[in-house]
């Protein structure tokens, strides 16, 4: 496993969503996206009974193998993992192999920061799969090579395995001095960040590559915006708002001004072609669909509480760690302040949702 770099094990900085199932837990503000991983259920079934060839999927003993890559806390990883062992039984049963159904096994994924007791403690108890947690950073090897049938990631690579250097170089045009993300920043700072996505997609790739039995899928439920729009959307937004907040917080003198120019979300947001072109240049997988999938929100009956609390479940432990949790209930009630001041946000951040859909299938290599 000579592939594992140091540096990024190093690097790979843990970024945990708010674990527990307190009132600003993952656990309870990841209604966003169990809404539209329930609109992509039915593409994943489909994915299944399409492009799964179990007749000719390398076997490991009866065991079929499922990873779920950057699970979080649940719950929306009980739903997918179960959706997708479902629809693989009923594939089985398709095959006219109802009497050769395999075990499965789950294996969840995450950073070792990640809340793995509250993971473990609400596992579905009359699950009809072997649980076993595996942590660490999706950008390097995770498992024995050929050991998955099928690898499921939603709502999670959109996160670098780390900072581009230069975004807190003073002395690098390609520093982001005020902000926090890169959706309003300077080309140089775009650019940083979209040339560390394509190297970190294309690792993710590889390994996984390594990872997958020949046949094996891999489905991908990615943020990605459409070619030509605006990068104020989703995530960059909302991380913008919060940027803005921690601002005027230092203008204030409530934050240190140079802790802010320091700070970034190592979080990217890529074009559909972006992706696209990476997955044109792997050799080691067909792609079987690539879609963009996308939701028109109702603005007005946005519930900007809500927002802010989803907002706060995904960042507030990363904004902790540097700037100490003596700020965070300030921090986010500014944040629902702008939001409702300002509700041409909310634009950017929920009136349209897109998100990549991908389905990929290894191949046998010559
Ligand atoms: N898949 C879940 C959770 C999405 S939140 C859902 O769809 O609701 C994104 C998760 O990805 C977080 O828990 C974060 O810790 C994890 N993550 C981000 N980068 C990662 C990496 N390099 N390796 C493993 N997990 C990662």
């Amino acid at each position: 496993m000579g592939e594992m770099g140091e540096e990024e094990i190093i690097s790979s900085k843990a970024l945990p969503m708010k674990g527990g199932d307190g009132p600003y837990s993952y656990t309870k503000n990841s209604y966003c996206q169990r809404v539209a991983l329930d609109n992509i259920k039915e593409m994943i079934n489909e994915a299944i009974a399409e492009n799964l060839d179990i007749k000719h999927l390398s076997p490991i003993s009866n065991t079929f193998c499922i990873a779920d890559l950057g699970c979080s806390v649940g719950p929306n990883t009980f739903t997918s993992m179960n959706d997708i062992m479902e629809a693989t039984v009923l594939k089985y049963h398709s095959e006219g192999l109802s009497s050769n159904l395999p075990e499965f096994h789950v294996f969840f994924n995450d950073h070792t920061a990640n809340d793995f007791n509250t993971l473990f403690t609400s596992l579905p108890p009359d699950r009809q799969y072997f649980a076993a947690g595996v942590p660490g950073s999706f950008y390097i090897r995770l498992f024995p090579k050929a050991s998955l049938h099928f690898v499921h990631s939603s709502f999670a690579l959109h996160y670098l395995s780390k900072l581009p250097k230069e975004i807190t170089d003073k002395n690098s045009p390609a520093y982001n001095k005020g902000k926090i993300s890169y959706p309003t920043s300077s080309k140089e700072v775009v650019e940083a960040y979209a040339s560390q996505f394509s190297k970190d997609f294309e690792s993710f790739l590889n390994f996984r590559a390594e990872e997958l039995v020949c046949g094996g899928l891999m489905v991908l439920i990615m943020t990605g915006i459409p070619d030509g729009s605006s990068r104020f959307q989703a995530i960059g937004a909302t991380l913008d708002v919060l940027g803005y907040c921690l601002m005027d917080m230092a203008k204030m003198g409530l934050v240190s001004e140079a802790k802010v120019d320091s700070f970034n979300f190592p979080v990217y947001s890529p074009f559909r072609r972006e992706v696209e072109e990476l997955l044109e240049r792997n050799r080691c997988f067909s792609v079987e669909r690539f879609e963009l999938v996308t939701r028109t929100r109702d603005v007005a009956a946005t519930d900007v509480q809500a927002v802010t609390k989803h907002a706060r479940a995904v960042t507030e432990e990363m904004i902790k760690q540097r700037f100490g949790s003596e700020i965070i209930d300030e921090l986010y009630e500014r944040v629902f302040q702008k939001l409702q001041e300002f509700p041409q946000f909310l634009d950017g951040i929920f009136k349209r949702s897109t998100q990549l859909f991908v389905v990929l299938k290894r191949q046998a290599m010559d």
